[in-house]
């Protein structure tokens, strides 16, 4: 019976030794990466804590021309899923952590939004318009549905949430941007096609879709006299866009510089005051009216 005991008493100390070390962690969750911040934002808000959510491209970096190190490639590679815009804003890398990750799912979550297409050139900023941003949503709570079908309601629940307050940022861009005197946003690159578009507004960048791009004399000369011929009072310069040919512009038109965010990252600034996707398209839609009024 004493053996017995003896026995029993060094059992329970191993289980509970064993309890103590498989304790749950942080690292039990499913871990999905995002490819940039609005997509990082938006699949947050939907994960909430039952999935690890990592940004791929770090805050204060264009998207524009990013592409990841072998290291980040290694990290990537270790995800359950990877969520990603697609229309071609992840073209320069995408494929190739594809093909580094091939047990990590890829979901792009762009589709079903009608590109705006300039020749083959798909414009990659649907984000920036709340009706395009209602189908990245979707899409995105599509997809964590799928990665972790466990917490399916869960997941429903702040789509549902989101869904609400991004509808009302549609409503209001609709009735806001229809009651604006002037028409024509000039900007640096093609950023906010989507919501020309999509709220009845027309779009005259200096340069095309990538924020990377140099500027022409000609275009800025020709941008001047349509500023001067429809009396428009502000131009734009969209988050990390170079000021310096907007401020040309600007000097030679008589116009003022508004700065914009197109939400594409965030800037230090951003983190400091905590902006998030919502907090930045609200202030993006106040941007609008008064550069427009
Ligand atoms: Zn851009």
């Amino acid at each position: 019976m004493k053996k017995f005991l003896a026995i029993l008493i060094a059992f329970t100390l191993i289980l509970s030794l064993a309890s103590c070390t498989a304790k749950p962690s942080e690292t039990s969750k499913p871990l999905v990466y995002a490819s940039f911040y609005p997509i990082y934002d938006l699949t947050s808000k939907i994960a909430g804590d039952k999935l690890t959510v990592k940004n791929i491209i770090p805050f204060n970096e264009s998207p524009h021309g990013w592409e990841p190190s072998a290291k980040e490639m290694t990290e990537i590679a270790k995800a359950k899923a990877v969520i990603y815009l697609g229309m071609t804003m992840e073209d320069p890398w995408i494929n190739k952590v594809k093909e580094a990750a091939p047990n990590t799912e890829f979901f792009e979550v762009s589709k079903g939004i009608e590109p705006i297409k300039k020749g083959n050139a798909i414009n990659p900023h649907p984000w920036l318009s709340p009706k395009e941003a209602l189908i990245i949503i979707k899409n995105i709570k599509d997809a964590l549905v799928d990665i972790d079908p466990s917490n399916k309601d869960y997941f429903e629940k702040n789509y549902q949430n989101l869904k609400s307050e991004i509808e009302n940022l549609d409503k209001q861009y609709r009735e806001e941007l229809s009651k604006t005197r002037l028409k024509t946003v000039v900007l640096f690159h093609s950023a906010f096609a989507y919501v020309a578009r999509d709220y009845g507004l027309k779009q005259e960048p200096l340069v095309g879709m990538s924020a990377e791009a140099e500027p022409s004399p000609a275009r800025i000369s020709e941008l001047v006299d349509l500023i001067k011929k429809e009396g428009i009072k502000y131009v734009f310069v969209e988050g990390m866009a170079p000021a310096k040919p907007m401020e040309t512009i600007a000097k030679e038109s008589g116009a003022q510089i508004m700065r914009i965010s197109t939400i594409g990252t965030l800037s230090k600034e951003d983190m400091e005051r905590n902006a998030d996707f919502i907090s930045l398209m609200k202030e993006n839609l106040e941007k609008l009216k008064k550069g427009l009024e």
